[in-house]
């Protein structure tokens, strides 16, 4: 089995080490004997996006958002959204997940049109929200906790053609006032989760293999790794979050 990752815009979209989740994903197919290859494409580069199974773009401050606005207007917007429909798996964080939605308005009032490709908008608070966060995502049979780190000015708000990634339980999440977190759309996840968001979430990163293999080959079985130290830094970070909350 092969897996080929795209990695849309790496020069300008990539906070607090979010590429640290491609070597997650790259190296957990390794483990398993799945050939895996990843594909930058930053700024100006084209890539025949109908080739890639699986895609990832990370989080980036509104001027680096700015700087990409027209080119994902006018050309690589159309390929993300093709991608989406045709059922390409796809996690999107922070500023990446906002280029997404319909548009987003900065808190100093500047417009950006989005690429529309998900029903939801955002728009920029003075007030940022910052920390450690937790969120209960319900698609994986018993409800998985996950452990991240937020830090956005914007607030997102979803609309009815969209479903939340999962339920704030420590945190802001997608805007502090209605308890969502992230979105869910076929196979795209958009969160707020910077960084080192699937090393301590293990069962998210084999999740979107899953996802993508599935869609390749018709189905697909992972073997299961020894994820100690992964599910030690998880149990960490759930026990901090839910002291901090108590
Ligand atoms: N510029 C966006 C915001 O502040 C995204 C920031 C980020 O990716 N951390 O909401």
């Amino acid at each position: 089995m092969e897996l080929k990752i795209c990695h849309i815009y790496p020069d300008l979209l990539n906070l607090y080490g979010d590429r640290g989740n491609i070597a997650v994903l790259a190296q957990r197919c390794r483990a398993r004997g799945i050939d895996v290859s990843v594909h930058p494409l930053p700024l100006g580069e084209r890539g025949d996006f109908s080739a890639y199974d699986l895609f990832f773009i990370g989080g980036g401050q509104d001027a680096d958002q700015a700087l990409l606005l027209d080119e994902i207007q006018q050309w690589r917007g159309g390929e993300i959204r093709a991608a989406i429909e045709d059922g390409k798996a796809l996690l999107a964080i922070c500023g990446g997940y906002q280029l997404l939605g319909h548009s987003y308005r900065t808190w100093d009032g500047k417009e950006m049109d989005c690429i529309g490709a998900l029903d939801f908008y955002s728009v920029g608070d003075k007030t940022r929200m910052i920390g450690d966060y937790m969120f209960q995502w319900d698609e994986p049979s018993g409800g998985v906790k996950v452990v991240g780190f937020e830090n956005h000015s914007a607030k997102t708000f979803l609309g009815s053609g969209v479903r939340p990634f999962g339920n704030v339980l420590a945190g802001y999440g997608n805007n502090g006032e209605d308890g969502t977190e992230g979105v869910r759309y076929h196979n795209v996840f958009g969160t707020y989760s910077h960084g080192p968001l699937l090393p301590k979430n293990p069962i998210l990163a084999d999740w979107l293999i899953r996802l993508a293999l599935e869609r390749k080959y018709g189905s697909a079985e992972l073997a299961p790794l020894n994820d100690v130290l992964e599910e030690r830094a998880h149990r960490y970070m759930v026990e901090r979050l839910t002291k901090r909350e108590a």
